[in-house]
């Protein structure tokens, strides 16, 4: 039988990291089976989901080029198919119409509680016939029977859940629309689904669905629930830890496979393998390689990663990515050509996000407005050394050889070392002391460009004495 995997969103939010991880982690086991994978928005909650997040959802899925076979699939569009299974569990005396009042239920609960009890339905209306009954909920009929629920978490193993701990609880909102154990049961046989893969905040959700799943005489799937993402408190990760949107990191500059890569090894490992391509993710994926235990969510390792795969991308390529970043900082569109590739190489290996890159690589669009204070007071006391590197660089031929030959002779009339000589160049076209190398930066800015600035730093430099 092939395998079938989804990921299943309720689009009340921005997709986040851990909502992520476990489409990946899906994905990954679809594709290493040769199996299936699908999309589905579970946007039943019509008060809480909004349609822009399922937009962001599917956009996050195409940033992060994660591509589902089937859907995506809506579950508010699917309102007709739960309606003939919520009937035949009514018309078999598997669920029932519950008209109890809010006030009910809320006296209930504070009675319980008052008592020591876990509040849970009484099953006041589960004799009852409320045919006629306008305004109710369905409820599902819990089996009386003595059995436990058992099933074997393909992560955790045996899981016994007593029925004790369940009550008949509601799967058709007073809206008439189902809650999400229901339409999840109803999805999931329909579309095959053979395993599912999900957080294990899942896990009390899972024996209602077993249940329901018998009801309908639906094969029951196979389950993995993977332990939740911490914060480095070892509480669960949360935005006090640092950004959960998976947009977010794609606005911070983070390569999407980089992402992926982190993701990956929050739970699966391969012997101490950090780096994987999507087809070694693939080949390796395997369940049994996810641990038991949770993992810590490290911003500075993602960022590391980030920053390798940066170093290790095709520049050309490279150079798409961060165009979008470069041209939101300059406000105006940037083309790429050969010079613009050239640029990115220039920072590629430096920097470890595409927005820093892009500020790496601002100078070039940019003659420098103010020179760093600091880096000003400490290499650029002598004039004269601009003054006579420049008229050295108007007359020579405009190559990596001349410009070199050029500082040697300026090194050795000065009695100085390489930097005292790279720094206030670097200055005068950068503005800064930390930049990609001088002769790479004079090449790429050109002789004219080049020279401009260094007049117009020594300019500066002269009206300030
Ligand atoms: N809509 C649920 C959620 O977002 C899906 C859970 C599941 O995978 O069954 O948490």
């Amino acid at each position: 039988m092939s395998i079938i995997t989804r990921f299943a969103p309720s689009p009340t939010g921005f997709l986040h990291i851990g909502g992520l991880r476990t489409a990946l982690f899906n994905y990954l086991y679809a594709r290493h089976n040769n199996g299936k994978f699908i999309l589905r928005i579970e946007d039943t909650d019509s008060e809480r989901s909004e349609e822009r997040f399922s937009d962001l959802i599917i956009k996050a899925f195409r940033w992060v080029d994660l591509k589902f076979d089937d859907g995506p699939y809506f579950q508010s569009q699917r309102g007709e198919i739960y309606s003939k299974y919520i009937d035949r569990l009514i018309e078999e005396g598997k669920a029932y119409k519950c008209c109890c009042s809010r006030e009910r239920l809320k006296k209930l609960k504070e009675s319980q509680t008052a008592n020591g009890i876990k509040p849970h339905y009484d099953g006041f209306c589960r004799g009852t016939n409320n045919e006629a009954a306008e305004n109710f909920t369905i409820r599902f009929k819990l089996p009386k029977t003595d059995e436990n629920i058992e099933f074997d978490d393909l992560i955790h193993g045996k899981i016994l859940i007593n029925l004790s701990e369940i009550d008949d609880f509601i799967i058709v909102r007073s809206n008439g629309i189902p809650m999400y154990n229901f339409a999840c049961v109803v999805d999931d046989a329909l579309m095959g689904v053979t395993d599912i893969i999900r957080g294990d905040d899942h896990l009390s959700n899972t024996s209602k669905q077993i249940l329901l799943c018998r009801a309908l005489g639906f094969d029951i799937p196979r389950y993995a629930h993977v332990p939740m993402i911490l914060g480095a408190d070892k509480k669960r990760f949360s935005k006090r830890h640092g950004a959960i949107s998976v947009n977010v990191y794609k606005e911070e500059g983070y390569l999407p496979d980089a992402l992926l890569n982190y993701l990956v090894r929050l739970g699966f490992s391969y012997n101490d393998q950090e780096i994987f391509s999507m087809e070694e993710m693939i080949r390796y994926f395997d369940i049994k390689r996810l641990g038991k235990s949770a993992s810590v969510f490290n911003p500075s390792k993602l960022l590391w990663l980030n920053a390798v795969y940066i170093k290790n991308r095709v520049p050309s390529i490279l150079a798409e990515e961060v165009l979008p970043f470069i041209s939101a900082l300059l406000g105006t569109t940037v083309k790429i050509d050969e010079k613009f590739v050239e640029m990115v190489k220039t920072v590629q290996q430096r920097a470890k996000t595409l927005k820093e890159m892009a500020d790496q690589m601002r100078f070039y669009f940019e003659t420098p407005s103010d020179y760093e204070e600091k880096g000003v007071k400490k290499y650029c006391s002598s004039i004269d050394l601009l003054n006579k590197i420049m008229l050295l660089m108007k007359d020579v031929q405009w190559n990596e050889s001349e410009l070199k030959k050029i500082a040697q002779n300026v090194m050795d009339e000065f009695q100085l070392k390489m930097l005292k000589i790279a720094q206030p160049i670097r200055i005068a076209l950068t503005g800064k002391t930390v930049s990609p190398g001088i002769y790479e930066m004079l090449l790429i800015l050109g002789k004219e460009e080049s020279l401009k600035r260094m007049e117009r730093f020594i300019k500066f430099l002269n009206a300030k004495v």
